[in-house]
């Protein structure tokens, strides 16, 4: 059994400083969660100059949450974006197979627990779609280094990998998905609404809702303001609920808007147009 991570694979990590071990970053509103939660990011829509991670980006790119939080952790955060963008541009198989051992050291970490992982923190991949090769030293590493064991070759896709195993995966998305494929893969999606003048959006928003899939939607109130308790989109009335409380959007009741208040972007370019073009109300 190898001691020490395959060289193909420690040399990439080393190449584009993104050790499997830091993978995963913190996010205060997945910190809100119930339960363990690993949120991972990237450099959303196309920001890193060389990928568009969020092809169904709209209203949202101007006014996305990654340009929220502290401005004094600005820097080091959008550093490691980039990294993680760039490398997973450069070799999508190498990025999986340095996912699946992020997600497999968690897995470790937290035995008897279940604990949830949210892989599209600032960024819109169908995850479910990407297949991957997992080499045999990297399929030995993980059994010997966390008893977790996953036969070497090709898989369809990340989240199957980890069907057995106590975790939820959950995202927002603004593309229109194989949502019962998504649900079989244990992957928990809400579909988030891109503002009044994006008919398209609006298209898959209503296809979500058809499908029984949630809806997120920005409210542009106060913190402290309660939100509406009905609210008409995309052709369907729906009851809101406060998606500000956690990001556990795997525990909502099916059939909702998920109501999340606006949050100043920073360090961005934003008109008051952009913030009532993106916002339900
Ligand atoms: S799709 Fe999501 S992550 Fe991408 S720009 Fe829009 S809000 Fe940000």
């Amino acid at each position: 059994m190898p001691l020490h991570l395959p060289h193909k694979l420690k040399t990439y990590q080393k190449n584009h400083t993104i050790p499997y071990t830091e993978f995963f970053s913190k996010n205060p509103k997945t910190d809100k969660n119930q339960i363990p939660t690993y949120p991972h990011h990237m450099l959303p829509s196309d920001l890193s100059g060389v990928i568009n991670v969020c092809p169904g980006a709209g209203n949202c790119k101007r006014t996305c949450l990654h340009f929220a939080g502290n401005p004094a952790y600005m820097r080091g955060k959008n550093a490691k974006r980039l990294r993680q963008t760039i490398a997973f541009a450069a070799d999508n198989n190498l990025y999986l197979e340095t996912l699946f051992l992020a997600i497999c050291r968690a897995i470790y970490k937290h035995q008897g627990e279940t604990i949830a992982f949210r892989l599209n923190a600032t960024s819109d991949i169908m995850w479910e779609n990407l297949t991957f090769n997992l080499s045999p030293d990297v399929a030995d590493f993980a059994q010997y280094k966390f008893g977790i064991k996953v036969n070497a070759g090709k898989h369809n896709n990340i989240l199957e990998v980890f069907l057995d195993h106590n975790v939820v995966f959950y995202d927002y998305t603004k593309l229109k998905r194989n949502w019962q494929k998504c649900r079989d893969l244990n992957y928990h999606l809400t579909v988030s609404f891109d503002g009044h003048d994006n008919i398209r959006n609006h298209k898959i928003v209503a296809d979500g809702i058809k499908n029984g899939v949630n809806v997120a939607a920005a409210f542009n109130i106060k913190k402290s303001e309660p939100l509406p308790e009905f609210i008409n989109l995309c052709g369907y009335r729906l009851p809101v609920l406060d998606g500000d409380i956690s990001d556990s959007r795997f525990d909502d009741v099916a059939g909702c808007v998920i109501g999340l208040r606006f949050k100043q972007p920073r360090g961005t370019i934003y008109s008051k147009e952009d913030i009532a073009n993106f916002c339900v109300i």
